[in-house]
């Protein structure tokens, strides 16, 4: 095939322009790659000088939190000193009773205005100041929390809540009845549950419950006992019931199976209010559980036992229940004759004297 002049013209500024457009393309490609190294670069250095930015913005900021802890930690030991002066068992006892791996004992103690109240809670409460992860929860039966009780609880030291409902009048005992006439303290358990399923979540914050009367007498060891607790554990109670002591019985199996008691044995759950604890987990899990003001006399403590648990599930302590550590003393009402007497002579004793 012949081709013309032309046709070799046309040809050659093809090629021109094919390897023109090459050459083009291979500078543009160049200038691409440049720029492109050039945006990397820049890259790298923006990355460095963020995080040198990041790093002394953290320093700043650890160097204002350590200022802020040498702050907290003076303050703390100013607070220490002037506390400890206040109040001398509080500084002492704060540093020892927490540990991070034992259940909370939540101890509930209704009590009530009397000549001996703040005897009997001084007693029981410097037996509480030994306890770790102790919180008190004191229910008094008033219409309006009194002085007397608020005041010993802020001096007392201890982890405490402090609540009151007064006991509906159905229910109260009159000056003269016998102490056994009516339920005692029954509300104020109550109300100490529902705080208690209101403000922590046992999931979260292990914790057992404990019904501490103000006039029982308490061994530590019943503290450590009960601790362990994972439904409802049970253990004697010492001069209770007309007997020296009442306890659960055991089968071979070391289980619950009976009562010793002399008093109404055919109960549920025939055991005074010092000889059980509960852990709060169960209780939540029925949070419907309360004692019951209406049930016949001797049947309080089943009233809120049988809705969660069974005796085969109850928990024997105290060396298989054969150990006693807590007692259901009574402390005598004061007479108060001579008192009477000055008063109407005039010369009443000084009111402003707390006893
Ligand atoms: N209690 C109360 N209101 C009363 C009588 C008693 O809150 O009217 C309290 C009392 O302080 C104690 C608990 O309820 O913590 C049990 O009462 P008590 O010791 O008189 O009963 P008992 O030991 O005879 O069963
Ligand atoms: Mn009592």
């Amino acid at each position: 095939m012949r081709m013309g002049r032309s046709t070799i013209q046309k040809l050659l500024i093809l090629c021109l322009c094919a390897s023109l457009l090459g050459f083009f393309m291979m500078i543009m490609n160049i200038g691409f790659n440049c720029q492109n190294g050039a945006k990397t670069k820049g890259n790298v250095d923006g990355l460095a000088k963020e995080i040198n930015d990041d790093f002394k913005k953290k320093m700043k900021e650890l160097e204002e939190k350590e200022k802020n802890i040498n702050l907290a930690a003076k303050r703390l030991d100013f607070l220490q000193t002037t506390l400890r002066r206040q109040y001398p068992y509080a500084v002492d006892y704060i540093s020892q009773i927490i540990d991070d791996d034992l259940p909370t004992i939540y101890a509930i103690t209704p009590t009530y205005a009397r000549h001996v109240q703040k005897a009997e809670l001084t007693r029981i409460s410097q037996t509480f100041l030994h306890i770790k992860n102790f919180h008190w929860i004191v229910v008094e039966d008033a219409l309006e929390k009194s002085q007397l009780v608020s005041h010993f609880l802020e001096k007392s030291g201890l982890v405490y809540t402090h609540l009151n409902t007064k006991t509906p009048e159905h229910y109260q005992l009159g000056e003269n009845d016998p102490s056994w006439l009516k339920p005692r303290g029954v509300e104020q358990r109550n109300l100490a549950i529902d705080w208690l399923l209101r403000h922590v979540d046992a999931n979260k914050e292990p914790g057992v419950l404990y019904f501490a009367d103000d006039d029982n007498t308490y061994d530590l060891q019943i503290f450590h006992e009960m601790r362990s607790t994972q439904t409802v554990s049970v253990w004697p109670v010492g001069i209770v019931g007309g007997l020296k002591f009442e306890r659960p019985l055991l089968n071979a199996q070391g289980r619950v199976y009976a009562w010793y008691t002399a008093w109404k044995p055919e109960r549920p759950f025939a055991i005074d209010m010092a000889g059980f604890a509960v852990n709060l987990q169960l209780l939540q899990q029925n949070s419907q559980a309360r004692f019951d003001i209406r049930v016949p006399r001797g049947y309080i403590e089943s009233s809120l036992l049988s809705k969660i648990v069974t005796m085969e599930d109850l928990e024997p302590k105290a060396d298989l229940c054969t150990k006693v550590y807590v007692w259901h003393t009574r402390t005598e009402k004061p007479k108060m004759k001579q008192e009477d007497i000055l008063l109407k002579q005039g010369k009443p004793s000084d009111p402003n004297v707390e006893v």
